[in-house]
């Protein structure tokens, strides 16, 4: 057994912290350095599987002592087990450092340490699933409301959490991300655990629109060894035996079937004193009762259904909460909030914007807005990770299902936080270039480009001003290929798999309905999920589709991203993707788009695209001939009398060649992925730094996002 400093160091970390915080803290931590080192920020690859099975093995060793959490001996039956695990694992310090009475569980525990991979001993897997975020998403078409209830799915399994923590023990659960809590438990414990956890949640408001769903009543029985060997299988077992649980109404609030909520349109309105009383379980002072009254109630003329009121003030207070305003609000609700991934993740984010920047996140679309009469662009993405599940599904060990869900969440963590500060820097510099062009009063503070939805496992949904895609997709795969690296020397991910993550985007003024922006991001991610799947690519690469409509008119083009083609290679190339080899031709493109003094505009491909765009099953001929047509425009311009023309055309002759290497008839797909880029950023560039030398200050901005770390 490695006997080297990093172990040092981690036991010494693991034994302050047992011995200051007590058990549970010590199990949290030890998640805490998997994560670490997982980030790269931590020495100690080398002891990551005793890691592992420290945290991992004690609660499968606890239930075999004993499978009653009530009685007073329950705690000696958890040290002893962690002792014993620790001794075996090489961490003689903690074990020696856990007192257990000699006579106790400790012998016995040792005793049949050595049979776990073969042990009889009862066992189950519990779930806890926060139904699907699509279906919640669909009855509320309001950004606050969606927020509200991307919120909710990211924090119940969290706060249905301390309850199993507090009740067996912080090492029994396995994850609480991505709208799911799964833990370890006894077959005959798990329907009374259910019905535990489903009242603990009760101190929250819950929407009626978030179904839950459980496995308490027919968890598998399953035997130790099953969870040894066979831990994806188990998982998947538990999942197929959930059933809806019936929340009740608990407190039955009145109805009043004759108004119908302006929200949802689906249910009834509340009165004024359930409104009172609803409002009153989030907020404790005056100030913020009115807050929500203010903001939600009167804005829907008071007719607001329960589940819109609950789902519409959660995505309230979370902006709040972020911006620092924690006073005033019910303190169950304020811990809940502050458990979410998304809480952690932007928290993070706020902390990156640079000194001498004050930053607050939007509270409503508006404050993206150029103006109050000028609509900014968004982009709504939608993401999430390529083969994960089916990862994590056929995992053969414990061991292995507990590192890949570490890792999944770390690498989309990972990704966003460097994503988001990417997207960051692009801000700051159109602040800047706003102060040098501004003869007004200097203006330092900002709202920060990123609306947080949901991110949770490796799933994420957030809106972003839309000129910052590309910053942000570099910055993420950058990042998460980092920890993908260290993944595989960990040998956490086997040797021939290849991973990504996908994303579908689609850009839109803000006064575009937020359900329309989801769906049709949902839809594009589908698209580059299935080109992905089939085109030949790097071992692990983050990719994009975008779908952008300037005005509200054009959403129609959403059927062009239909694949008729079998051409997966032409498809691929005209998606936005970095790998670890090579990044999209499309990124290349725009990197020379924008190099230079001045950069190509959109408008400088319109003609060709004109030509190219596909209608009326135009002929392979057809095709070349335009992009022959394309090339000799380039040529003439090339023959220029002015200097700056003939380097502009210079340059649009190594796009052309970027774009067609490979001569496939999708190109204009290629060539519509980078105008739609380009166009996103001419319109923010236009109405806030004004058009004069608009080609100059393009080529400002645009190089800010395509440098790469
Ligand atoms: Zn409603």
């Amino acid at each position: 057994m490695s006997e080297g400093p990093a172990r040092h160091e981690i036991e010494e970390d693991l034994l302050s912290v047992y011995s200051v915080w007590g058990l549970n803290p010590l199990y949290e931590k030890i998640n805490e350095i998997l994560k670490e080192i997982l980030r790269g920020k931590l020495k100690g690859k080398e002891i990551f599987g005793n890691l592992v099975r420290l945290r991992v093995h004690p609660p499968l060793l606890a239930l075999a002592l004993s499978s009653d959490p009530e009685s007073s001996d329950w705690i000696k039956v958890r040290l002893s087990s962690l002792k014993a695990v620790a001794e075996r694992e090489g961490f003689s310090k903690l074990a020696e450092q856990i007192k257990v009475d000699v006579s106790s569980y400790y012998e016995r525990a040792k005793e049949i340490l050595g049979l776990m991979q073969r042990g009889d001993w009862k066992v189950t897997i519990q779930v806890l699933e926060v139904g699907s975020i699509q279906e919640i998403v669909k009855r509320n078409g309001a950004f606050r409301e969606m927020r509200g209830a991307s919120l909710l799915v990211d924090v119940l399994p969290r706060y249905a959490s301390i309850y199993v923590a507090d009740k067996l023990g912080e090492e029994f659960i396995l994850t609480k991300e991505a709208g799911e809590l799964v833990f370890i438990s006894h077959p005959s414990l798990s329907g009374k655990m259910e019905g535990e956890i489903i009242e603990h949640l009760k101190r929250i408001p819950i929407a009626n629109a978030i179904v839950l769903k459980g496995n308490g009543s027919s968890a598998p029985m399953l035997k130790v060894k099953d969870i040894m060997n066979r831990a994806g299988s188990s998982y998947r077992l538990a999942l197929a035996s959930t059933r809806a649980i019936n929340l009740g109404s608990g407190d039955p609030i009145e109805l009043d079937p004759k108004d119908i909520c302006r929200g949802c349109r689906a249910d009834s309105s509340l009165n004024e004193s359930s409104v009172d009383k609803l409002l009153r379980s989030f907020a404790v002072d005056e100030t913020k009762v009115r807050r929500l009254k203010e903001n939600i109630v009167e804005r829907y003329g008071g007719k607001i259904c329960q589940s819109c009121l609950i789902l519409a003030s959660y995505g309230l207070i979370f902006t709040d909460i972020l911006n620092g305003e924690e006073k005033g609000w019910n303190k169950d609700v304020l811990n809940a909030v502050k458990m979410a991934s998304s809480y952690e993740i932007f928290e993070k984010v706020r902390n990156a914007v640079s000194a001498g920047f004050e930053a607050r996140f939007v509270t409503g679309l508006e404050n993206y807005d150029y103006s109050e009469s000028s609509n900014a662009l968004i982009a709504m993405i939608t993401a999430d990770g390529d083969g994960f599940g089916a990862l994590k599904g056929n995992s053969k060990s414990i061991e292995d299902f507990l590192s890949l869900s570490i890792l999944f969440s770390t690498l989309m963590e990972e990704g966003l936080v460097s994503g988001a500060r990417n997207s960051l820097e692009v801000e700051e510099k159109f602040l800047n270039l706003r102060m040098r062009e501004s003869a007004g009063p200097r203006q330092y503070n900002f709202f920060l480009p990123i609306t947080p939805f949901y991110v949770a496992g490796d799933d994420m949904v957030l809106i972003l001003r839309a000129e910052h895609v590309v910053g942000f997709i570099r910055g993420l795969a950058e990042r998460a290929k980092r920890v993908f690296f260290t993944a595989k020397e960990l040998k956490i991910i086997p040797e021939e798999e290849k991973m990504g993550i996908s994303m579908g985007i689609t850009a839109g003024r803000t006064k575009v309905p937020g359900v329309y922006l989801y769906d049709a991001s949902r839809a594009m991610l589908r698209y580059t999920k299935e080109i992905a799947k089939k085109a030949p690519r790097d071992e692990f690469t983050v990719q994009a589709s975008i779908l952008y409509a300037k005005s509200g008119a054009s959403w129609e083009s959403i059927n062009k991203f239909k694949i008729e083609s079998v051409d997966y290679d032409g498809l691929w190339r005209s998606l936005l993707w970095i790998g670890t080899e090579d990044e999209s031709p499309v990124l290349k493109s725009l990197r020379i788009a924008v190099s230079g003094d001045n950069a190509i505009r959109s408008s400088d491909f319109k003609e060709v695209l004109e030509d190219l765009l596909p209608s009326g099953g135009r002929s392979r001929l057809y095709h070349e001939m335009a992009l022959l047509r394309w090339l000799s425009d380039i040529a003439r311009g090339m023959d220029s009398r002015w200097e700056e023309d003939r380097e502009l055309y210079g340059r649009l002759r190594r796009i052309f060649s970027e774009l067609t290497k490979k001569g496939s008839a999708e190109v204009w797909r290629s060539l519509y992925t980078l105008c739609s880029i380009l166009n996103i950023v001419e319109d923010r560039v236009e109405n806030e730094l004004g058009s004069i030398d608009l080609r100059k200050k393009l080529s400002e901005i645009g190089r800010s996002f395509c440098e790469g770390e």
